[in-house]
């Protein structure tokens, strides 16, 4: 059985640690739109804590990043003065991005780069970007000297989301093309999950991609999303501050509501929600259960009952 995950970060990589538990072959596509160039290394927040996190190096405790990390050289940098020194870059992390700028320069796709990283981290699951294309979200946002937009990551990491934000901009994303292999992937799939991630910020954009919408509209495969939301809050991190600027309320609803049925002019065909919440959108089979990824297992279980809703067995 194939089975196709739409992925941001943090979120995305704590659920594939449950997907990859199934008999099945598994491909996330993942989020690359908070994607930034700092210090010239070109950085991949999500694509890298897919895969530490399924690779067995991820810092489980501070959720991103490297375990066992340190930071000479970070704190070098802000001895110089150097840009961004909001942005925490540990030793070993930087390693991967030394690794993926210098492919990218000699002139491969991102989506190689990430293939050939993934060598070393045997992930147990494909990880594909988005997009070889460069997207980036940006946030235009009410700062004490007024209006004016911003890196998604300087508004959620340096800013912590604090300043009101206006809208989320993906730039770069009319024109962009679906990785290699993206809309290949979701044509042959035997199921769509969408993982518990953020919807604003990592599904959202790559929906924003020409072609990835209309391939899970289209396609054979059932769509099931997962929800990110518990007990009408965002389980970790600051995802509501992107809800209320869509209007969207903080509720398996809204974000439910937000993806939409594929019968109208969404893609979702299932909605798996928490058991204490409730959910109603025409269309859409909605099913609830406990949602919380404690562990592998529970995780794998929550991903089985996402496939039952899309009638298919793993
Ligand atoms: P990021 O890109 O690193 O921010 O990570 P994602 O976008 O993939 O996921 C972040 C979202 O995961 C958070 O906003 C939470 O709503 C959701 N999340 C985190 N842990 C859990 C959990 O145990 N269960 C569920 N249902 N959602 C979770
Ligand atoms: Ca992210």
């Amino acid at each position: 059985m194939r089975i196709v995950v739409l992925a941001g970060g943090v979120g995305a990589a704590r659920f594939l640690l449950g997907v990859r538990r199934l008999d099945a072959e598994v491909t996330a596509i993942v989020n690359t739109a908070d994607d930034l160039t700092l210090h010239g290394l070109r950085i991949c927040p999500d694509l890298d804590s897919v895969m530490y996190t399924l690779g067995g190096g991820a810092d489980a405790e501070r959720g991103w990043g490297r375990a066992e990390e340190s930071w000479t050289v970070s704190r070098e940098l802000a001895a110089h003065d150097a840009e961004a020194p909001w942005f925490s870059l540990g030793d070993k992390d930087i390693a991967t991005h030394l690794m993926r700028t210098r492919m990218l320069d000699a002139g491969y796709g991102l989506s190689d780069v990430t293939a050939a990283l993934c060598r070393r981290w045997e992930p147990g699951v494909r990880l594909l970007p988005m997009s070889d294309d460069r997207v980036e979200t940006h946030v235009v946002a009410d700062f004490d000297d007024g209006q004016r937009a911003v890196h998604f990551q300087e508004w959620w990491v340096r800013h912590r989301a604090e300043p009101e934000a206006r809208r989320f901009v993906f730039t770069g994303a009319a024109d962009a093309k679906p990785g290699p292999g993206v809309l290949e992937a979701i044509g042959s799939a035997d199921a769509v999950l969408i993982a518990p991630s953020n919807p604003v910020v990592s599904v959202a954009p790559i929906l924003a991609v020409p072609g990835i919408r209309e391939a899970l509209r289209e396609g054979p495969a059932p769509v099931v999303g997962v929800s990110p939301i518990i007990g009408g809050a965002v389980v970790r991190g600051m995802a509501d501050r992107c809800l209320s600027t869509l209007d969207v309320e903080v509720s398996a609803a809204g974000v439910g509501g937000l993806y939409g049925a594929r019968s109208e002019e969404g893609v979702l065909d299932g909605w798996l929600i928490d058991e204490g919440d409730s959910a109603e959108i025409p269309g859409v089979t909605v099913r609830s259960r406990p949602l919380w990824m404690t562990d592998p297992e529970a995780t794998e279980a929550m991903a089985r009952e996402a496939l039952d809703i899309a009638e298919v067995a793993a």
